[in-house]
């Protein structure tokens, strides 16, 4: 049988509503939060979410805080704070990330 949702994903339980860029940015972000990954503690492909931005390992039952739908904050968001140092100074208690 034909693959249904070649182009979003998870996302084709939408259907078609809200458009295909939204889908397809949508279907990034339900694939990264599902994901398993690896434990910065035991080093192992168990870490998994928990809610929003905690991340759990399941293997050593550590729990952190990370990005909102990912574990660890992109090198581009990184990149960005380290390029406007103001933001950073103005803002101390900025959040992670928030995909
Ligand atoms: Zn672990």
């Amino acid at each position: 049988m034909a693959k249904r949702t070649k182009k979003v994903g998870p996302a084709g339980k939408y259907g078609p509503r809200y458009g295909v860029k939204i889908r397809k940015r949508l279907k990034e972000v339900m694939i990264a939060k599902a994901k398993k990954y690896t434990c910065p503690n035991c080093n192992h492909q168990s870490v998994k979410r928990v809610g929003t931005g905690i991340w759990k390992c399941r293997r050593c039952d550590l729990v952190f805080a990370g990005g909102a739908y990912r574990p660890f904050v992109s090198a581009s968001f990184r990149k960005e704070a380290v390029r406007s140092p103001q933001a950073v100074e103005e803002e101390p208690t900025e959040e992670e990330e928030n995909v």
